[in-house]
């Protein structure tokens, strides 16, 4: 497994609208293993291929230690209520702010074995879906944001 590095803010790959994956190859297998080291070197509950300079829909989110989401072209089927609650990114270190998400949010996404599962999550996992998920559409999170928190 190999870190990669995190693209920042101002380049344009976080723009991008990534492409789907067709076929889930070793590179593939390999980009995973490398992001979620990445991930836990960073210190981040969530990444997407975009963020290391890969245009494909891909994604892992880990908020809780060892509940593990690896997210090949995911989307959304279902979200309900709301929350306000502070985000930040690790391609924009240094802000912060308050953004508007669902509160739960249902996932349809393939694991590393080509397998389609359905995931739930509530509060920090449904705004970590929402979060890595925009990221594969070229949106940020300041996009979304209604408050900038300062420091
Ligand atoms: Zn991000």
């Amino acid at each position: 497994m190999a870190k990669l590095k995190i693209v920042k803010h101002g380049d344009e790959t976080l723009r991008k609208v990534c492409r789907p994956v067709e076929k889930i190859t070793p590179r593939i297998i390999t980009l995973l293993d490398d992001m979620i080291e990445t991930m836990h070197a960073a210190d981040g509950v969530g990444l997407a291929a975009p963020q290391v300079g890969v245009l494909r829909r891909i994604a892992v989110v880990e908020v809780e230690e060892g509940e593990l989401y690896e997210l090949i072209n995911p989307r959304i089927v279902a979200y309900a209520g709301e929350q306000q609650e502070q985000e930040g990114c690790l391609s924009i270190p240094g802000r912060w702010g308050i953004t508007k998400r669902p509160k739960h949010v249902t996932v349809r996404a393939y694991n590393r074995h080509g397998e389609e599962y359905e995931v739930s999550g509530s509060d920090l996992l449904a705004r970590a879906f929402c979060h890595e998920i925009d990221h594969l559409d070229g949106k940020l999170f300041i996009d979304c944001m209604i408050e900038e928190l300062s420091e």
